[in-house]
């Protein structure tokens, strides 16, 4: 029995999946931030291919083939039989799982930072602006423009900025400029600045940075990494190539369990899939979202029209979210703790096609190291959320005496997480409980839509 599904390079998906094409009821518009009519993404900040794939119906479209060269310095990436942990679960349920961390920057983030970068110079663009949290999406994207000759301004949240020096030092390896935001560089930070010198920053106000940045330049685009239906579109690589691998060795998934964040990595893997289950193909499908309990989106929130940013300044979308204000706890799963959800995976929660389930963070460290202790990979906080559920449904299986079939959706690696596992080996790691009143308080500042 093999332990790893390779696919050769030629066998590499040569167009992106567009579930567009195959929704039961289409997508809700977005709405303008200030008018709230339907509306494109602002176009100044966006290439106009991806605002084309935002909005496209087409079911496949092809990736360039320049970007297909890219693509091979780290695709395929394998699919790996977890026989270790199987055997310590003592689960009867064949656990494989498509592993996102054998990229350049470790994690599924440069399959669209290189798509979003070719798009920006094939339309004679010669900078980006963009922001970044902890660093995993500005060490992306200074991958991407790095391969395109491109600048890339990287507006790195101040607290981050000073307490995690490595992944910046990677995104300046890879010939960025980073500077902590709040910055002097804006307007919006020169404000915040003059009313508050040590203001530690947020993305929300890192996101205005980048924005105004990019509206203020010509030669100037602007790059999200998650949330929109173009990024969820680039990262269904992902979910093409593991069904091509499962389908090597005669495999289907039963379930398929990811974490979501902004909700990209997982929808790269889950979508190729879930045409089957809209097709009737494979109805019983299980395909399960996992969110921290401290910023419980789909799990907690209500599906509502909101701001896709905290400034108020991107697009209105109809989605599960805590309210565009809501700051989360500082769970060390820094990907997973954005307001809202893409609309994509919100649409199809409503319409029953995925679920959602929250989990504490001391729990999912304990899987993690399960995690590390028997396959040797050690994950990041985020699919550690992922593995949590994974152990709890294979454990299931065990009960139940089922043979079922488990696909994770391994996104990246968390050897710039070491910090969080220190925390937690070392017992100093603490749960937050669902901030009820706060998200109470966010979700009186909703815009008002009407429809
Ligand atoms: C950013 C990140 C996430 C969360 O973002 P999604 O858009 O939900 O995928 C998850 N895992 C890793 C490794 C990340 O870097």
């Amino acid at each position: 029995m093999e332990t790893k599904v390779i696919l050769t390079e030629k066998e590499m998906p040569t167009s992106w999946y567009n579930i567009q094409a195959d929704l039961p009821e289409p997508l809700p518009p977005l709405r303008h931030p200030g008018t709230k009519e339907p509306t494109r993404l602002p176009p100044p900040l966006f290439p106009e291919a991806l605002n084309e794939q935002e909005f496209s119906k087409e079911r496949y479209i092809d990736i360039p083939e320049e970007l297909q060269e890219i693509y091979k310095l780290w695709r395929p990436t394998p699919l790996i039989r977890a026989y270790r942990l199987e055997k310590a679960l003592d689960t009867p349920a064949r656990i494989y799982y498509k592993y996102e961390g054998v990229s350049p920057a470790g994690s599924h983030k440069p399959n669209t930072a290189v798509a979003q970068a070719y798009y920006v110079k094939k339309e004679g663009f010669k900078r980006v602006a963009t922001e970044t949290g902890a660093g995993q999406w500005g060490s992306a994207l200074s991958m991407g423009c790095m391969f395109f000759g491109l600048e890339l301004k990287v507006y790195m949240v101040k607290v981050s900025y000073y307490q995690k020096p490595y992944r910046r030092i990677m995104m300046e390896t890879w010939g960025a400029t980073v500077v902590p935001s709040p910055s002097e560089d804006t307007e919006v930070g020169r404000n915040i600045l003059k009313k508050d010198p040590d203001c530690p920053g947020s993305l929300g106000i890192a996101i205005s940075e980048a924005c105004e940045d990019a509206f203020a330049h010509d030669d100037t685009k602007y790059s999200l990494g998650s949330v929109l239906n173009h990024v969820l579109l680039h990262q269904t690589i992902v979910g093409q190539e593991a069904k091509k691998q499962l389908e090597k060795i005669d495999a289907y998934p039963d379930i398929i369990v990811g974490c979501i964040g902004g909700g990209s990595n997982f929808a790269g893997v889950f979508l190729p899939f879930v045409k089957d289950k809209i097709e009737g193909k494979k109805p019983d499908l299980q395909i399960i979202c996992t969110e921290p309990e401290a910023c419980p989106s789909i799990t907690k929130g209500p599906y509502t029209w909101d701001y896709g940013d905290v400034a108020g300044l991107a697009p209105i979308a109809l989605m599960y979210t805590l309210g565009h204000t809501f700051v989360p706890p500082p769970v060390h799963a820094g990907g997973l703790r954005y307001h809202g959800m893409a609309p994509i995976i919100c649409h199809l929660h409503k319409l029953r096609l995925v679920e959602a389930r929250a989990e504490y963070q001391i729990p999912v460290f304990q899987a993690a190291v399960t995690f590390t202790r028997t396959e040797g990979i050690l994950p990041a906080p985020e699919p550690a959320h992922a593995i949590k559920v994974v152990i709890d449904e294979a454990l299931k299986c065990k009960e139940a005496g089922e043979k079922k079939t488990i696909l994770l959706a391994l996104s990246g690696h968390g050897h710039f997480d070491l910090a969080a596992y220190d925390s937690y080996l070392s017992g100093k790691l603490e749960d937050y409980e669902y901030p009820e009143e706060k998200v109470k308080e966010a979700l009186t500042h909703l815009p008002k839509v009407q429809i």
